[in-house]
């Protein structure tokens, strides 16, 4: 039995050996985007751009919000372009001291 993947070493060097979490394939997040061929992601749409940032005004991260690779970059696109014409906030105006 070849061994699984070809080409030298043990893949990606990430994180520590003997730390392994388990991944449950259950149950795969699809996107939401791809699932719906009807929602548009619209920059001039602050709020429903406002749903892919956290209440902290950071751009939540695709292993959260399930968004494929190609959905993920236009979503952060059209954060960043909301933020220009000030449609969503950069940051939280009221920082909670933590
Ligand atoms: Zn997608």
């Amino acid at each position: 039995m070849p061994p699984r993947g070809k080409g030298k070493g043990k893949g990606r060097g990430r994180g520590k050996p003997g730390r392994g979490r388990k991944s449950s394939f259950g149950r795969r997040k699809v996107c939401k985007f791809c699932a719906d061929k009807k929602l548009v992601l619209d920059y001039k749409d602050g709020r429903a751009l406002l749903s892919f940032t956290t209440e902290r005004g950071k751009i939540i991260p695709r292993r959260v919000s399930g968004a494929c690779a190609y959905h993920q970059r236009q979503i952060t696109n059209a954060v960043k372009k909301a933020r220009v014409l000030a449609l969503i906030p950069y940051t939280a105006t009221q920082v909670p001291m933590a």
